[in-house]
């Protein structure tokens, strides 16, 4: 094995979107079809959050509300998950969502990760909240109910598009319209991974 080969850092793809836009789903095309570990900083918080840890009555209430954890909190649990997977490439969903996240992530992942792109589901507010208010139904989530949606939606349009201009300045972004079947969205996405990763 080639030293370059040995050194080569797993690489993550953050995937971000609306509430609804569908990042979950897409997430398990990935992983079906390109190998990559799926990390959703939401479940990792929820998880957290039932665990009974210290923080857990926090992140309860910030996500009712639908505001951002603080980075040192969802770092951690993403850092740890990924010290989890030896090896394996990762897709980082609904993280970073705001720019506290990005220079966290910056400052604590660098060394660690090659942060190749943002896939970026587009889907307009509508579309999103008939989905959420449809999950909520069955989810038992805090925060599929419409008044915490347009809270996201706020907390969305104003700290985690900045994110996604942040990449996009940077030739980071993959934007995906997201408001179609999902098998068509997936024809996108597949043809993206398969452009920067190939096949698995
Ligand atoms: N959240 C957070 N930081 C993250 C990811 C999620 O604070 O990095 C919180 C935030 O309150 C968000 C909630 O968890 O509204 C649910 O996030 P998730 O990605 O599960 O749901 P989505 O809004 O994408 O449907
Ligand atoms: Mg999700």
């Amino acid at each position: 094995m080639s030293l370059e080969t040995e050194t080569k850092k797993p690489a993550v793809v953050f995937v971000l979107g609306g509430p609804g836009s569908g990042k979950g789903t897409q997430c398990a095309n990935i992983v079906r079809d390109f190998g990559f570990v799926h990390l959703s900083a939401g479940d990792l918080l929820r998880t957290e959050m039932n665990s009974g840890s210290q923080n857990g009555d926090m992140i309860s209430t910030m996500i009712k509300n639908g505001e951002i954890v603080p980075s040192i909190v969802t770092v951690k649990l993403l850092k740890n998950a990924i010290n989890d997977h030896p090896k394996k490439n990762f897709l980082v969903d609904g993280f970073p969502r705001n720019e506290e996240n990005n220079k966290s992530w910056e400052d604590n992942m660098t060394n660690v990760v090659d942060t190749k792109f943002v896939l970026f589901f587009d889907c307009p507010e509508e579309v999103m909240t008939e989905r959420l208010l449809k999950r909520g139904e069955h989810s038992g989530r805090s925060d599929d109910n419409l008044e915490s949606i347009k809270k996201r939606f706020n907390t969305f349009n104003i700290q985690t598009m900045a994110v996604i201009e942040h990449y996009g300045k940077q030739n980071k972004v993959e934007k995906v319209n997201s408001n179609r079947d999902p098998k068509d969205v997936y024809t996108d996405v597949k043809s993206i991974f398969k452009k920067y990763f190939g096949t698995y």
